[in-house]
């Protein structure tokens, strides 16, 4: 079709990448963006949190971005509904757009507990750029604070807040931080190395009550005890943005039903990002992976399909990686498949690892491990290898259970790299599209971290 009409809607990762693809194909078409937010990546929150980098440094498209990209952009403006017979999209100004394909990706926002005083100043979600300005410019430094929550943006916050020197205590409704992302047997691990870095966590029990007192907040506990903070943070969960698409008959579950085109049950109409619930890598089910390079997947599938390519994407693998104050903790796949495990655990030296096996196939893993193991962080690579191509290990499965911290070999022999190679998403490699910071150059905020001394100054350990 000549001229064809894209509309995208939400400007984060996932509506950049498809706008981005679409222009590897299609140069005349017209697309136009709609955003109730700028252009920028949440991912990069904690950084700023800390003080590593200013807020300019958080955006990723400016006005010159998309003008090299052709694109008509409407930001500040927030669709309400879609119509999908008269195909057109209304914005919250009353005004309509037209189009003759749509992607939803309007990403998810954070949700907050009926807790009462949970709307008293000083109690925030830690989700947009804005959750962030307004913490900085309200909170004193080296200040206490709770984080309602210990799941993975809890632990990704704590990583902007503990560089930033503030005081952090985690409220815990479950018997062990991370629940959903790693084993009761790692999350010791995790709480044992936070609670020696200055991090507390109280879990088994829930907040019931905030009240303000004498300046400070005062959080009544289902124990029975209580806690005094200059701040609450709430990470409790989130939900897809999708209300507004509930009217033009799109199915939906967790998030926008999509298939392995991206496409919902509407023709012409996709989802990609956080809002949508798309294929799983090695799986007929389904899921919400709300995590950044999976929205950057569907955002090409979802872009290429609208540029009248036929992909098919093969899905996302279910992936977290966080850094809790020094000890990386990662997950992958199925890595709640405790049927046969590979494993390995020292409290003493904070390594827990757990390869979860299919046959002679891993399929889902846990590995902890200290930022300073360049072998653990190796070896987190090579697990994500051995799942993403879901490599048969032969008797090379022996091999891992009797020599689990060697990877190397059987990768290598396994030939893991040169299988992951031959795959790109669309069959053609990615070009950014010139997508940037947007005021470069942007000059790091140097401040003296103890991770240097850690590097530089502990002794090896002893054979
Ligand atoms: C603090 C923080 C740290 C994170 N760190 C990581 C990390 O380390 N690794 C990782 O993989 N993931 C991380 N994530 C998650 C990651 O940021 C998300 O998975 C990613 O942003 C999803 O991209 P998206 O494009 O689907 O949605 P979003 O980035 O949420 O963008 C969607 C946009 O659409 C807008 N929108 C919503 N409704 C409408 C409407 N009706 N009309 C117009 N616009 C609308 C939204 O306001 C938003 O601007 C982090 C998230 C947070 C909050």
């Amino acid at each position: 079709m000549a001229n064809k009409k894209h509309v995208v809607v939400g400007a984060g990762p996932a509506g950049l990448r498809a706008i981005e693809t679409i222009r590897d194909y299609e140069s005349d078409s017209s697309i136009t963006l709609i955003g109730d937010e700028p252009a920028y990546s949440r991912m990069v929150i904690p950084y700023y949190l800390a003080g590593d980098i200013e807020e300019r440094a958080v955006y990723t498209g400016d006005q010159d971005y998309f003008t090299n990209l052709n694109v008509n952009t409407k930001l500040g403006s927030r669709v309400t509904s879609i119509d999908a017979k008269a195909k057109s999209v209304t914005l919250d100004d009353g005004s309509t757009v037209e189009y003759d394909d749509l992607l939803i990706a309007t990403g998810s926002s954070a949700t907050r507990p009926p807790i009462p005083g949970a709307d008293l100043p000083g109690v925030q979600n830690m989700w947009s750029v804005g959750d962030a300005r307004a913490f900085l410019s309200r909170a004193k430094p080296n200040s206490e604070v709770a984080i309602i929550g210990a799941g993975f943006i809890g632990l990704i916050i704590l990583d902007g807040l503990h560089g930033g020197h503030h005081k952090i205590t985690f409220v815990e409704l479950e018997d062990n931080i991370l629940p959903r992302m790693i084993a009761s047997g790692g999350a010791k691990v995790v709480e044992s190395w936070m609670g020696r870095h200055g991090v507390e966590t109280i879990t088994g029990t829930s907040v019931t009550r905030i009240e303000a007192s004498n300046g400070r907040l005062s959080l009544s506990l289902a124990s029975g005890k209580s806690l005094q903070v200059d701040s609450v943070v709430v990470a409790t969960g989130i939900k897809p943005n999708m209300d507004f698409a509930a009217g033009a008959g799109i199915k939906t579950g967790d998030g926008i039903l999509v298939n392995n085109q991206m496409e919902t049950n509407v023709a012409g109409i996709f989802a990609a990002g956080d809002v949508a619930e798309g294929p799983i890598l090695n799986s007929q089910a389904r899921a919400v992976h709300a995590i950044q390079p999976t929205a950057f997947e569907h955002g090409r599938v979802a872009g290429a399909n609208m540029a009248g390519q036929k992909v098919t994407y093969a899905g996302s693998l279910g992936f977290n990686v966080i850094d809790a104050v020094g000890l990386q903790v990662a997950s992958f796949g199925d890595w709640q498949n405790d049927a046969d495990t590979t494993n390995v655990s020292s409290d003493i030296t904070s390594i827990y690892r757990r390869l979860s096996w299919k046959g002679d196939a891993i399929v889902g893993a846990i590995m902890i491990g200290r930022a300073t193991d360049i072998g653990a962080l190796n070896d987190v690579g090579m697990v994500k290898g051995f799942i993403q191509a879901g490599t048969a290990l032969g008797k090379w499965k022996d091999y891992i259970n009797k020599n689990p911290l060697d990877l190397r070999k059987p990768y290598v022999a396994c030939k893991v790299a040169e299988g992951l190679l031959k795959t790109t998403l669309t069959g053609k490699p990615a070009v950014s599209g010139g997508r940037r910071y947007r005021f470069p150059p942007i000059q790091p905020v140097t401040q003296k971290t103890p991770w240097h001394q850690v590097l530089v100054s502990e002794a090896p350990e002893k054979t």
